[in-house]
Order: C-alpha cells, then sequence, then structure tokens
C-alpha cells in the first residue's frame, strides 16, 4: 500500500469546480494585486479566527517579519521563543538584527515551556513569540501574564494552528498578533505561497498595512521602510473557496488522530503518543515519538508509509545560530523531540484500512509479537 505523508490530489479532486472557478474569476478581472479577492479573503480568515482585523501578507515567514517590523523590532532587541519550530520563526528575527532568545519545549506538547520563559525576560526584551506547534496552542495564559507583566507584545506563530483554541478562544486571537501561512501543506493551504495576520488592534493593522506595501503611504511617499508583503488575488481567491471546508477538514484529521490512538494503545505498542492538552488541537500533523526513530522512518520508506521528520536540528544548534554559543544539551527536550519525533500521515482524506496499514507497519517495525507495555499519553 502506498500512503504519502499527504494527499493534495485527494483534496483538490473534491474541490475542483470551485477551486477552479475561483482561480478563474481572478483571472477574468485580471485583477492581481490586493482588490477585492484579498479584501474579501481577509475579512473571511479575520472572522474565522475571531479578531478584528487580518491583514493578507505574501507568507506565513513574512507575517511574522512584518509583525516584528511593526514593533520596530531591532539589534539590541531580544524576542523569546521556542527552539523547536520551522526555521521562520527564528528567522524573522534574526533577519531583523535582533537576538532571538530560546526556550525549551514542554515534552507532551511540543509547545514552549511556559515555566522557564520569566528566567529568561532581561531589559533588552521586547516581544515573545510562542508557536502552536503541530495543530495545538501553546499555553497562553501564563505568557500573556508575563507579557503584561513586563509590556511586552506577544506574535503568536499559528501557521500550523488556524482554527485550533485554547480554552474557546481562537488561535492569533489571544496575542498581540497571530500570524497564519497558507504554504500548500498547512490546513488550509493555498496555490503557492501565502499568509495573513490577524489582529484586534485597528494602528497596529493600518501599520501592517503600509508597511506590506513598501510602507508607501500615500502612494510613493514613505514614512517608513516596508517590504513586498502582499498577499497575491489568486491565493485570496483559493482560500476564500477552501475556507467553508476547513471544519470538515479539521474534524477528519481529528477523528483520524483518535483512530491512531485507540489502534497505537489497542497494539500497545512502546510509541509516544501526541498529548491534547487543549479543546481543539487541529492535527497539522500526528506525531509520534520513537527512540529508534530513523530505523523506523526508513522501515516505513520500504513500506511505502510516507513520514517527515519534523524537526531534525532544534533552533539553537543551526550554523546560523553558532554566535549565540548555545552548547549541546542547553535545551535537552527540544534535542530528544528533534531526534525521536516523526510524523505520519494524518490528512484529512486518510482512510480506516490505511490508518491500520500504518499502524500494523509499525507494529511490524516494533516486533509486535512480544507486546510491550504503551508509554503513558503523560
Ligand atoms: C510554515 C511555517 C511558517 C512559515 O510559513 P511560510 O508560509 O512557509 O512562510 C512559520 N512558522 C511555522 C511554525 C510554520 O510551520
Amino acid at each position: 500500500m502506498n500512503i504519502p505523508l499527504l494527499d493534495l490530489k485527494a483534496q483538490y479532486a473534491s474541490i475542483k469546480n470551485e477551486v477552479n472557478a475561483a482561480i478563474g474569476e481572478v483571472l477574468e478581472s485580471q485583477h492581481f494585486i490586493l482588490g477585492p479577492k484579498v479584501d474579501e479573503c481577509e475579512k473571511a480568515i479575520a472572522a474565522y479566527s475571531n479578531c478584528a482585523h487580518g491583514i493578507g501578507v505574501s507568507s506565513g515567514s513574512d507575517a511574522l517579519l512584518a509583525c516584528l517590523m511593526a514593533e520596530n523590532i531591532g539589534p539590541g532587541d531580544e524576542v523569546i521563543t521556542t527552539s523547536y519550530t520551522f526555521f521562520a520563526t527564528a528567522g524573522a528575527i534574526a533577519r531583523l538584527g535582533a537576538t532571538p532568545v530560546f526556550v525549551d519545549i514542554d515534552p507532551n506538547t511540543y509547545n514552549i515551556d511556559v515555566s522557564q520563559i520569566a528566567a529568561k525576560i532581561t531589559k533588552k526584551t521586547r516581544v515573545i513569540l510562542p508557536v502552536h506547534l503541530f495543530g495545538q496552542v501553546a499555553d497562553m495564559d501564563p505568557i500573556m501574564n508575563l507579557a503584561q507583566e513586563h509590556g511586552l507584545v506577544v506574535i503568536e506563530d499559528a501557521a500550523q494552528a488556524i482554527g485550533a483554541e485554547y480554552k474557546g478562544r481562537r488561535a492569533g486571537s489571544i496575542g498581540t498578533y497571530g500570524c497564519f501561512s497558507f504554504f500548500p501543506s498547512k490546513n488550509l493551504g493555498a496555490t503557492g505561497d501565502a499568509g495573513m495576520i490577524v489582529t484586534n488592534d485597528a494602528e497596529r493593522a493600518e501599520k501592517l498595512r503600509v508597511l506590506r506595501g513598501h510602507g508607501s503611504k500615500p502612494k510613493y511617499y514613505h514614512q517608513v521602510v516596508g517590504g513586498n508583503f502582499r498577499l497575491d488575488a489568486i491565493h485570496a481567491a483559493v482560500v476564500s473557496a477552501k475556507l467553508p471546508h476547513l471544519d470538515s477538514w479539521t474534524a477528519a484529521r481529528q477523528r483520524n488522530a483518535k483512530r491512531y490512538d485507540q489502534l497505537f494503545r489497542e497494539a500497545e505498542l512502546p510509541i509516544g503518543l501526541p498529548a491534547v492538552a487543549t479543546n481543539r488541537h487541529i492535527f497539522n500533523q500526528y506525531v509520534i515519538r520513537s527512540t529508534s526513530r530513523d530505523p523506523l522512518q526508513a522501515f516505513l520508506k520500504k513500506k511505502g508509509v510516507g513520514s517527515e521528520v519534523y524537526y531534525p536540528v532544534p533552533m539553537h544548534l543551526q550554523d546560523c545560530f553558532a554566535y549565540l554559543g548555545i552548547r549541546a544539551g542547553a535545551l535537552p527536550e527540544s534535542e530528544r523531540a528533534a531526534r525521536e519525533s516523526l510524523a505520519i500521515p494524518v490528512y484529512p482524506e486518510l482512510n480506516d484500512s490505511q490508518a491500520r496499514y500504518v499502524v500494523e507497519s509499525i507494529g511490524e517495525f516494533v516486533g509486535a509479537a512480544a507486546p510491550v507495555p504503551a508509554l503513558s499519553r503523560t
């Protein structure tokens, strides 16, 4: 059986007419830069996220960068974030000349360990940038309390978490800003690179709109230096066309996650399962742990099962951040996750027999003949 990590062709087949029509409308209008399709998408994503404002941008990476620019973050400033994330989170900070300050993760959720943030706050700290990894919102209450206490801005990296909830609040609506990515492998993917910032702050929203168009206001007059961070109309139209399906896709991912939980527990495999700590985990990824991760991945490949390591190297050990002087061993849970974690297929169209095949294949690898007690879900 051949099961990819993600099957975007299956999704496209189910909504082909709607997506093609949306793209066709933009082509007929020949209105490619901002305009009505971008406005519509911004309103829809803001509403979906329970936020007042949406600002369409060119990618999730540029969303993070623009938010940091809007706060005038630069050399001498420190931004606290997690070491276990996609590079864009840390890259946005470093590109502006600011210093990323990496915090270890909670090994159960893979999100920033909030108990370790306070110790990293200094006079130079300006921003806390939590990441809602794999589709689960970080523990935001303590983060917001610390931010309030120290006068810090909070930028949520919600690239993997559109529609996820924390205590009934949508990802992106809790901090000062929320950043989404519509990269094709995210739960709501565009037809290329695209992203969105949401905020409840009207002044900051306006600043971002200016920044995404080279800082121009009015046209050809620049009080600030921005960039070309605009969301393309074609991507906006596709995102708007797909948004009405997002909740059913999320429900299917959650169903698949539950099915895996059950199958793994029944098989009593020595595999670590994802912990659900908030009320709406949207499972952009279903990530298991194994102390024999690399051989397991090679075995699954032979069985035709797609998987991926998110992420093999934590940020504090990346060559480009060697100048920070953080040694191996400094953030042990991030380093352990980088050695043990493996994402397996959880995409909405994955069916029961495919999920069973994935679990059976993993069982075959670990030698399920002699059952071993399952790791606790903590
Ligand atoms: C995908 C992702 C980004 C960047 O989004 P792009 O649209 O690919 O630029 C940032 N942070 C995290 C955690 C991501 O997963």
